[in-house]
């Protein structure tokens, strides 16, 4: 018996987009929002989740427009002196954000899991979804490149993903567990979506978590993704690069193969419609909309439509 609410599995700054659409078209008391947290990093002595931040910054409707993460209206005074004392001045911290950073590292010492950190942090910003981290124990993604193993963030914000990708890992992923709650939430949903993220590096990560995938494929039937991919590119971000690295096409057909053994639709853009009859062939029911949410209208008009197919 499915329960009232939804669950969405979510990265970052393309789950932001879909979910600030979502929250306008579903109370968002009623969705559980699974964030990756492989993208998390220790820097300057501080625990940073940047997934995690995105959302809630997201939600919160404090996060920075133009770029899609951060606090609007911020400053850097307090990196640019970091920037003398680390090498890390790459990380684009801003002074609002550290405050995030330092609130959720004291926490940390005080004994609080991060799934616990995740829901004070949201209270005080009032946001009222339940964002749960995918796991509390450390994943780290790493990208293998000719300049040596990296972590994620260092190979997307300091190497702008320039290097080639050789191999990609996500450390302690064998170890790690699902937050309480998070298998129950995609068994029970009244329906599992997955946001439009980078299908390797944002949802894989979540997927490479014990118990997560083989839940998603109990209940294939009603899990829904987003395809991130429209006219063979990544919207923004390396998704195409990896999705290559791995010997998937550049196409929602290469994101359906992927995500075959775990979704019973899909939904891809209409520039892409030419595609649905070879993505059903692989037992995915497909449907097409404009998904490129570039304003508020767009988000909601997309979120409303996986709401109501
Ligand atoms: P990241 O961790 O910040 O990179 O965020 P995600 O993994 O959540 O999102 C990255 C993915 O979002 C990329 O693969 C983009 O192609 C996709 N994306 C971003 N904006 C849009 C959009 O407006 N529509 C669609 N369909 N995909 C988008």
């Amino acid at each position: 018996m499915s329960e009232d609410f939804y669950t969405v599995l979510a990265g970052g700054v393309g789950a932001a987009k879909f979910i600030q659409g979502l929250v306008r078209v579903v109370d968002p008391s009623k969705l559980k929002i699974i964030i990756n947290t492989g993208d998390d990093i220790e820097l300057f002595g501080l625990n940073i989740c940047p997934d995690i931040d995105i959302i809630t910054y997201s939600i919160a409707e404090v996060v920075d427009k133009e770029k899609g993460w951060g606090f609007e209206n911020e400053t850097f005074n307090c990196l640019s002196v970091l920037k003398n004392y680390y090498d890390y001045g790459w990380f684009n911290a801003g002074d609002k954000d550290l405050a995030t950073h330092i609130y959720r590292t004291d926490l940390y010492h005080k004994g609080f899991t991060k799934a616990q950190i995740t829901s004070k942090i949201c209270k005080k910003l009032g946001v009222k979804a339940d964002l749960i981290p995918m796991s509390n124990e450390s994943v780290a993604t790493y990208i293998e490149t000719p300049l040596g193993k990296m972590h994620f963030e260092e190979y997307y914000i300091k190497h702008k993903c320039e290097p080639k990708i050789l191999g990609i890992s996500f450390r302690g992923s064998e170890k790690a567990k699902p937050v309480m709650g998070v298998i129950d939430y995609i068994k029970k949903a009244k329906r599992v979506i997955i946001c439009p993220s980078n299908p390797i590096v944002s949802i894989g990560t979540i997927l490479s978590v014990k118990d997560i995938k083989n839940t998603l494929s109990s209940v294939k039937d009603n899990v829904y993704a987003i395809s991130p991919i429209i006219e063979g590119s990544a919207v923004k971000g390396p998704a195409d690069k990896m999705l290559n690295f791995f010997g998937y096409e550049v196409s929602s057909v290469g994101v359906a193969k992927f995500y075959k053994e775990i979704i019973g639709h899909f939904i891809i853009d209409r520039k892409d419609q030419l595609l649905k009859p070879q993505i059903e062939e692989l037992g995915i029911k497909t449907y097409c909309f404009d998904t490129l949410m570039t304003n508020i209208q767009k988000k909601e008009n997309l979120a409303r439509y996986v709401i109501n197919l």
